[in-house]
């Protein structure tokens, strides 16, 4: 039987990751009136919608959501559940379990190319895979022109249920961060310090832990608010304009095949950075920003052993007395600073990700992977091109991806490498040769191509609200909004932006109504 798709709605929301969800939270808050629809090319998994897939238990179950969310080109069934699976993993391209590579046009000749370039086709999005790590952007790293940027920071962490202390009794957590501290904190701002990772987990009373995904920012608000739908298996493939102003959409219905067009006072575009740029084209909206300024944070890793520490008691190694630590037990933070212009990302590995001797089993939250990224040096020429004669799998403009590491990147891609090594020496023994570089695009952390700017002047797509420059009503959400090059993970900036956006609907709405 055919689904109903409403012919007229106040906000249609494209996408269903964290900041799609973010802008249904925000306005079934504040605009409780409103009639809300969220459209999701991707199925849905879990029920309530958006749950994290690694808060299924079932290993099976899981591997299926994951697989489920691989669009067009889903992994081999066999594939590791765990995303950390491949921590180190020299592969040239790196399909990371929930995602899908971009099939072509991620490197033109004589470029580097994003051959990592992925995305996430299920209701929740990447948000339904991701890590969790939620840092605040620091120093070089904010936004300027955003006098509330803290404020906004502050309610995406609520959004996302963000808690800094969820795996505080880690074992040797505190030792890391003591070494970590000795050897980096003396010249740092206090907020700037070493310090656990702030993560969008969840400890419950009985000691279970799951994982924020867009269930979470959905929140029941949104669950139990009448106004709400969100449909997945739909396609948005144009929005609609009418005068210059966002009018609707139009969508395709997976489960059928037919199309429908649905009025709207309020289009926001929250699908990604490779594909809300790509929606926007196809719907005749192509600033000169639109697709430029792309950047993706390059990532060092190396694995180190601790030094001179004992046996954790049986208590530390599992809080909850029944199973291993997780993969993520013990995560520390280093913040980014314009003198060290990295973020790190210190994490206990429940398996050394190079191979040891069979008879050396380490303790516990002894291996530890460290994560260096950089941000890039933004660049105008490094874009997204889109191409309606070579489509995509979906049937949208083809993906055409140009982008080149600078002599700046390469520099600090060395200095990064160097920093980590120093890292390394001061927590304990290097585990294999030398740190290993990435290839572009395996950081997830794809920005800029539909960037927020604080005047209409040619170097953004929007501005402060998120509104596209010269279309009222069309609103664009992701980390494609992020104007600045951060080298710390985006999501917590970016659902933070989204708030700014969907307040500022919920305003407008009210003042209208
Ligand atoms: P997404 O979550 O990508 O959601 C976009 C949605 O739009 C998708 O569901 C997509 O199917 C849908 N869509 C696209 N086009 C259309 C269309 N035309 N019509 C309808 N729907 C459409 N980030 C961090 O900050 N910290 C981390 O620790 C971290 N770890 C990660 C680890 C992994 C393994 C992965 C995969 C990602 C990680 N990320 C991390 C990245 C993080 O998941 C993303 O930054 C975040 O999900 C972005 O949210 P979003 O809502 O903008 O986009």
């Amino acid at each position: 039987m055919s689904r109903t798709f409403p012919t007229s709605v106040d906000v249609v929301i494209v996408g269903s990751g964290p900041c799609g969800a973010a802008y249904a939270r925000v306005l079934s808050e504040r605009a409780p009136q409103a009639t809300l629809l969220t459209l999701e090319v991707g199925p849905q998994l879990a029920d309530p919608p958006g749950g994290h897939v690694k808060n299924i238990l079932d290993e099976q179950a899981r591997s299926a959501a994951q697989r489920a969310s691989e669009g067009p080109a889903p992994l081999s069934a066999d594939t590791p559940t765990d995303t950390m699976d491949g921590y180190a993993d020299e592969a040239p391209r790196m399909a990371r379990p929930g995602t899908w590579l971009l099939p072509a046009g991620y490197r033109q000749p004589g470029e580097d190319g994003l051959p990592n370039a992925a995305m996430s086709s299920n209701v929740g999005g990447m948000g339904a895979h991701w890590t969790g790590a939620c840092p605040r952007p620091g120093e070089g790293e904010r936004i300027a022109f955003l006098a509330d940027l803290d404020e906004l920071l502050t309610e995406g962490e609520r959004l996302l249920a963000v808690d800094d202390h969820a795996f505080d009794d880690a074992p040797f957590a505190d030792e890391v961060r003591k070494r970590l501290a000795d050897h980096l904190d003396a010249d740092r701002a206090e907020d700037r310090r070493v310090g656990p990772m702030p993560l969008a987990v969840t400890r419950h009373a009985d000691g279970r832990l799951t994982w924020s995904g867009s269930d979470v920012v959905y929140g029941d608000v949104t669950r139990a608010n009448p106004r709400h739908t969100l449909l997945p298996e739909a396609l948005v493939t144009r929005v609609l304009l009418t005068d210059g102003r966002a009018s609707g959409v139009r969508v395709r219905d997976l489960q059928t095949g037919q199309e429908h067009d649905v009025a709207a006072r309020y289009v926001v575009v929250a699908a990604d950075s490779l594909r809300t740029p790509q929606l926007l084209w196809a719907s005749g909206v192509r600033p000169h920003a639109l697709g430029r300024y792309l950047n993706d944070q390059p990532q060092t890793v190396y694995a180190v052993r601790l030094r001179d520490v004992g046996h954790a008691d049986q208590e530390d190694v599992d809080p909850r007395g029944r199973s291993s630590i997780v993969a993520q037990s013990g995560v520390s933070w280093v913040p980014y600073t314009d003198q060290h212009p990295f973020h790190g990302q210190v994490m206990q590995l429940d398996a050394s990700p190079v191979p040891l001797a069979a008879d050396d089993v380490p303790t516990p939250g002894t291996i530890v992977g460290l994560g260096w990224f950089c941000a890039k040096d933004l660049q105008d020429s490094d874009r997204l091109e889109f191409d309606e004669t070579a489509p995509d799998p979906y049937g949208m403009p083809g993906i055409q991806v140009h982008y080149r590491l600078t002599e700046a990147d390469h520099a600090s891609i060395a200095a990064a490498t160097a920093a980590v090594k120093e890292v390394a020496a001061a927590l304990g023994d290097p585990l294999g040769g030398e740190p290993f570089t990435f290839g572009p695009g395996a950081s997830l952390h794809i920005q800029g191509t539909v960037r927020m700017g604080e005047t209409p002047d040619g170097t953004s797509v929007c501005g402060p609200t998120s509104e596209v420059w010269d279309v009222p009503g069309l609103h664009v959400a992701g980390n494609g909004v992020i104007p600045t090059p951060i080298a710390c993970n985006p999501t917590l900036t970016s659902v933070a932006l989204a708030v700014a956006g969907a307040r500022s609907i919920a305003g407008s709405l009210s003042e209208r109504n």
